[in-house]
């Protein structure tokens, strides 16, 4: 069974809760979310992707797997670079999305201590996608209209 909720489950419009407490069950859940990761072939994931309102992301874009918890960008490059993005929750699909080059981030690792870093390349769309997730943002959000009119009936057969 595939554990990744796929578009359009309503947990993906969900805007994620903030964690309070770490805890054991909160382990267990970065520990699932990166196996799912792995298992799918992603370089991230957010826990409302397997179903879990919590502000969770875990990412490995090749350079080793982190994680942030109740993650906030805090600065932005002012610099804008277009990738072609994919999704685990709306396989197939594939939209250019415009963000900025770098990012700022802060939040919470794996164990619960506080962290703040600068991220660019790969990290940093990784994380900016995922972050996207918690506020219930997908990438087919980002879709200019045109990308919008051309989606259209590929987004038609998730709704059937
Ligand atoms: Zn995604």
């Amino acid at each position: 069974m595939n554990p990744i909720e796929i578009y359009p489950a309503t947990v993906l419009r969900r805007k994620a809760a903030p964690v309070g407490k770490m805890n054991s069950e909160i382990r267990q859940v970065i520990e699932r979310m990166t196996e799912v990761m792995y298992q799918a072939d992603g370089v991230g994931l957010a826990a409302p992707q397997i179903g879990d309102s919590r502000q969770i992301i875990v990412v490995d874009v090749g350079e080793g797997p982190f994680t942030l918890i109740n993650p906030e960008i805090v600065e932005i490059d002012s610099e804008e670079v277009s990738i072609e993005e994919g999704c685990l929750s709306l396989p197939e699909i594939h939209v250019n999305i415009q963000r900025p080059g770098a990012v700022r981030i802060r939040g919470l690792d794996a164990e619960g201590k506080a962290v703040e870093k600068t991220l660019d390349g790969m990290s940093a769309r990784a994380v900016q996608h995922e972050i996207d997730h918690l506020r219930g943002v997908l990438i087919i959000d980002h879709a200019s209209s045109l990308q919008k009119t051309l989606l259209k009936s590929r987004l038609k057969k998730f709704l059937e």
